[in-house]
C-alpha cells in the first residue's frame, strides 16, 4: 500500500553530480546538490537536474560529502530500510565467510565497498564468546545505530555490541565522539587468534576497533619472508613481529605507545615467542641510532601510522616515509627483504613508488619489488572509487 508520508525527502544534483554517479563514485560534494529537503541523516531520493529519479541516498548536512549514493533502487519507508541494510549486512556477511578466513578477528562491513557507506562492523572472537564492533562515520548510519545493532544481534548472536564511535572523522558530520555498549556485554580482554597467533584485544581503548585487521594477510604474508634477525619498526600489539618470530632467530619489535609495547609483551608471553624483543621509542630516532651502530637485519617491517592525513602533509609525509625506508635499507643485509608499508590513502601507489626509489637510490641499493600487496580481502577495495585503496604493501629484495 503506498503511504504518501513514507515518501523520503529528496536532493537535486546537478549533472555533473549525476555523472560522477554513473562513473560509480557514490559521493555528492555539497557544490553538486542544486536543492534539498533534507533532515541531517535522512534516507533521500536522488533527483537529476530535469526531474528524474535516480536513485537513493544518505544525506549529511554537515560533510562536504552531502551524498553518499545507495543505488538505484527507491527505498521508502523504515521497513524498507531496514530491509534494505539486513540484505547489504547478510551480502556482506557470506562474502567474508567465502574467504575462509584462518582468524577469529575479522572486518564484515567496511562501508561503501559493501554498499553500506559509514559502517563499519569488525567481529572480535568466536562461538559464545564473540563480540562486534561497530563505527557509525556518518550522520545517517549514526541515526540507525539502534536499528543497525538489532540487525547485527539477529545475524551474528554476539555477547555483546560496542560502538566505537571516537573516530575524529565524525566531526567532519558534527557528531560527537563516544564509545557505548550497545547490546549485551561486551568484556575488557577478548581472546582471538589470527593464523597460529592468539592475542587479547581491547577492544574499548585498542587503536581503531582493536587490532590493525588489514593487515591480517600481510603478516601472514611477512611470515613466508621472514628469517634471520628481523625488526618491526611500528609492532601496535605485534601483528608482524608474533608472525615473524616463528621463522626468525630474533625480532626487535618498536613502538611509541607503552600500551602497544606491553600488549606486545604480553601477547609474545602468551605465544611462548621468547625470542622477541618489544621495546618502547621513536622509530625514526632507533633506525637512526641502529644505522650508526651498523646493526645488521635480515628482515624489516615498516608499518607506520598514516603520515599524509590529508593532500596538503603529502609533501612533508613523504620526506617521513623516505627517511624511515632509507634508513631500513642501509641496515638491511643484502639478500634480506623489506615489507614496507604506507596506510594513508593520499600517498598514492605511484607516489610511494617514487618515495622507495629515491630511498634506494640515496641508500646504493639494488632493489627488486617481489610483491605490491594492499589491504586484506575483508576490506575490499572499491574498484571505481581509489578513496577505498588506502594500504599499500610492498615486499622489496635488497640484492646488493
Ligand atoms: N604493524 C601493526 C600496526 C601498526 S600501526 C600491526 O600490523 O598490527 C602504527 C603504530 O606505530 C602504532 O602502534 C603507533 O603507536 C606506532 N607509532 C607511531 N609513531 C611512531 C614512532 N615515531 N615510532 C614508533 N612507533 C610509532
Amino acid at each position: 500500500m503506498y503511504d504518501a508520508r513514507m515518501s523520503p525527502p529528496s536532493v537535486t544534483i546537478s549533472a555533473r553530480g549525476a555523472e560522477r554517479l554513473r562513473h560509480g563514485h557514490p559521493w555528492i560534494y555539497r557544490s553538486d546538490i542544486r536543492e534539498s529537503s533534507a533532515e541531517p541523516g535522512d534516507l533521500v531520493r536522488v533527483m537529476s537536474e530535469r526531474g528524474r529519479p535516480l536513485g537513493s541516498g544518505f544525506w549529511s548536512s554537515e560533510s562536504q560529502i552531502s551524498l553518499r549514493f545507495l543505488g538505484q533502487e527507491d527505498v521508502a519507508g523504515e521497513r524498507a530500510e531496514r530491509a534494505m541494510l539486513t540484505a547489504r549486512i547478510e551480502a556482506a556477511l557470506a562474502f567474508r565467510q567465502s574467504l575462509g578466513i584462518d582468524a577469529t578477528a575479522w572486518r564484515a562491513v567496511n562501508a561503501e565497498s559493501d554498499r553500506l557507506p559509514g559502517l563499519i562492523v569488525d567481529v572480535y572472537g568466536d562461538g559464545a564468546g564473540r563480540v562486534v564492533v561497530m563505527q557509525a562515520l556518518t550522520q545517517a548510519m549514526d541515526r540507525r545505530m539502534k536499528m543497525v545493532g538489532e540487525i547485527l544481534t539477529q545475524l551474528l548472536t554476539p555477547v555483546g555490541i560496542l560502538a566505537r564511535n571516537d573516530q575524529k572523522v565524525r566531526r567532519l558530520e558534527g557528531l560527537e565522539e563516544s564509545v557505548a555498549v550497545v547490546a549485551g556485554d561486551v568484556p575488557d580482554g577478548i581472546e582471538v587468534r589470527e593464523g597460529p597467533v592468539s592475542y587479547t584485544v581491547d577492544v574499548r581503548l585498542g587503536q581503531k576497533t582493536g587490532l590493525f585487521l588489514d593487515q591480517r594477510e600481510n603478516h601472514e604474508a611477512a611470515s613466508r619472508y621472514a628469517r634471520g634477525r628481523a625488526l618491526d619498526a611500528f609492532t601496535y600489539n605485534g601483528g608482524f613481529a608474533l608472525r615473524m618470530a616463528a621463522r626468525c632467530e630474533s625480532v626487535l619489535a618498536l613502538d611509541s605507545s607503552a600500551a602497544a609495547v606491553g600488549a606486545t609483551r604480553a601477547n609474545a608471553e602468551r605465544n611462548g615467542a621468547g625470542n622477541v624483543d618489544a621495546q618502547e621509542g621513536n622509530a625514526f630516532d632507533i633506525l637512526r641510532e641502529l644505522e650508526i651502530a651498523r646493526e645488521r637485519f635480515d628482515t624489516i617491517v615498516l608499518d607506520p601510522p598514516a603520515f599524509a592525513k590529508n593532500k596538503a602533509s603529502v609533501e612533508r609525509a613523504a620526506a617521513g616515509y623516505k627517511e624511515i625506508n632509507l634508513r631500513a635499507l642501509k641496515i638491511l643485509t643484502p639478500g634480506g627483504c623489506l615489507m614496507t608499508c604506507t596506510c594513508s590513502y593520499h600517498m598514492r601507489e605511484e607516489l610511494f613508488h617514487q618515495v622507495l626509489e629515491e630511498a634506494a637510490a640515496d641508500a646504493h641499493a639494488t632493489v627488486t619489488v617481489v610483491e605490491k600487496r594492499a589491504q586484506a580481502r575483508d576490506h575490499p577495495i572499491l574498484l571505481n572509487v581509489p578513496e577505498t585503496h588506502y594500504l599499500k604493501c610492498f615486499v622489496l629484495r635488497k640484492l646488493s
